[in-house]
């Protein structure tokens, strides 16, 4: 069954760096959040692309004797969530493939909304498909271009896809990127001086994987913008003419690093603003600010900063949840929360409590929080949200379930309010979280609050299911 899209994923691609592989399992690691399920890097000394990729996370895939059987000074690098189904070794990414444009490795952030389509008319054509992922198709489209040049076969097979990717690719001897023309994923540029020499150049999908590896930031890859990185040196030119902006609203709400820059704003900066308005939009009195870790941390700081309640971290986050634990054969309450969070009693006994979260999903995780929080002690628990409502599902990369697993697409504020057993609760405003991460130019999708998709979805009853079958 064909079930391309749910693709949270990080990209990285570095040229001119002899330990090309080496600096993308550093990018790779710190863009870890954004997908634990699969990591890989594909490397080029100029010859040849070698690849390995693997199920589990980026430190323990890839060791020190892995890495050195990637050699060359350019590479590329993934790292990729799926939460069913697909998780299969197959869909894991860099793909790389030899065909009529030589060896080429791609990675993809983001969702094509027409890869179903596209793959059909490719299969029809006599297209062999190995994997799942949507990603399969833009090599298939490369592949099967005229041009002579991976440049020019891109330029065609671009204009084809719709929806959102962030992309790199790697050939023998140099690396392309290329953003979709709404800009949906955030791609940073940066350089990296070596030894004098700054001829390194850095891509990835958040600033945090430049500042571990000692990189400068210089711009975003623009919508609609292809950046060819070669032995000429650099080169960038729009492969789609300007239209208007659908940057991603919720890699500054939840997804990105508070320490990283997308879309050119700070993720911390508009994390602080979204709690500072949520303050002064649902004021409530109490006590304490208390935020849920570690999503909710910069929002409850903004809060508190606002309210000028006090911030305390009465929630304490376990890191080292993994994914087996040993779960007793006597049921214990909300034992998976649990595991990840633990109340302060001493902090929360008596008090009345704001609660900051970043969002609100099923519903399910805010209700057992609220619970424990209580059970601490708290005389009054007011769950605050920092962005509005989840009323859409996500069709561009972020896994966010269904219309009818979306608490808020199918009741009010107050039953929400009853199902979390929260005292009180309040969602951040449209305006608000427009105003909290700058966006004046009407430049971000809100299609996950507003229901309002940015592209025509042509499959859209189709994408739907394909949700809900999950
Ligand atoms: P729930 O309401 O129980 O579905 O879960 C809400 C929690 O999930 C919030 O604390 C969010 O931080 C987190 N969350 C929201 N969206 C996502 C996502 N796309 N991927 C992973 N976690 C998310």
């Amino acid at each position: 069954m064909f079930d391309g899209f749910r693709e949270e994923c990080g990209v990285f691609a570095i040229h001119g760096h002899p330990e090309a592989a080496n600096m993308s399992y550093l990018g790779l690691y710190a863009l870890q959040h954004r997908g634990q399920e699969s990591a890989g890097i594909a490397a080029s000394d100029g010859n040849v692309v070698r690849c390995t990729k693997s199920m589990g996370h980026v430190a323990d895939i890839f060791s020190p004797r892995v890495l050195s059987t990637l050699p060359g000074h350019l590479a590329i690098g993934h790292t990729r969530y799926s939460t069913s189904g697909d998780t299969v070794l197959l869909n894991a990414q860099p793909f790389s493939v030899q065909c009529n444009k030589g060896q080429i490795a791609v990675a993809h952030n983001g969702n094509i909304t027409n890869a179903k389509e596209l793959r059909e008319e490719l299969e029809q054509e006599g297209s062999i498909f190995q994997a799942t992922s949507d990603t399969e198709v833009i090599l298939h489209l490369v592949a099967r271009s005229r041009e002579r040049t991976l440049a020019g076969a891109l330029r065609e097979a671009l204009l084809e896809l719709e929806g959102a990717f962030s992309l790199v690719f790697l050939a023998n001897d140099r690396i392309i990127v290329a953003r979709d023309p709404l800009g949906f994923r955030p791609l940073a540029m940066g350089q990296l001086e070596i030894s004098g020499q700054k001829s390194c150049y850095v891509f990835a999908s958040e600033t945090c994987a430049f500042d571990l590896i000692g990189a400068v930031y210089l711009n975003e890859v623009e919508p609609g913008e292809m950046v060819i990185v070669g032995p000429e040196g650099v080169t960038r030119e729009r492969f789609a003419p300007m239209r208007e902006r659908a940057h991603c609203v919720f890699e500054h709400v939840y997804f990105s690093r508070p320490d990283s820059i997308v879309f050119g704003r700070p993720v911390a900066q508009s994390r602080e603003m979204l709690g500072r308005l949520l303050a002064q939009e649902s004021h409530v009195d109490a006590d304490l600010v208390v935020p849920v870790p570690d999503s909710g941390v910069s929002a409850a700081l903004g809060y508190s900063a606002e309210s000028k309640l006090p911030f305390r971290q009465a929630l304490i986050r376990n890191h080292y949840v993994g994914r087996t634990f040993i779960e007793p054969s006597q049921a214990i309450r909300d034992f998976g929360v649990k595991l990840k969070l633990n109340p302060v009693r001493h902090l929360l006994e008596g008090k009345r409590v704001v609660l900051v979260d970043d969002s609100v999903v099923r519903g399910t995780t805010s209700r057992k929080i609220v619970r424990m929080v209580r059970s601490a002690g708290a005389r009054e628990v007011h769950l605050r949200v920092s962005c509005p409502p989840t009323v859409s599902p996500c069709f561009y990369g972020v896994d966010t379930p269904s219309k009818n697993e979306l608490i808020a697409a199918n009741h009010s504020i107050e039953e929400i309010r009853r199902f979390v057993e929260a005292d009180s609760l309040a969602y951040l405003s449209m305006a608000s979280l427009r105003r909290a991460v700058g966006d004046v130019d009407q430049d971000f999708c809100y299609a996950c609050y507003s229901g309002n998709y940015p592209t025509d979805l042509v499959n859209v009853e189709e994408l739907m299911l394909a949700r809900d079958r999950r």
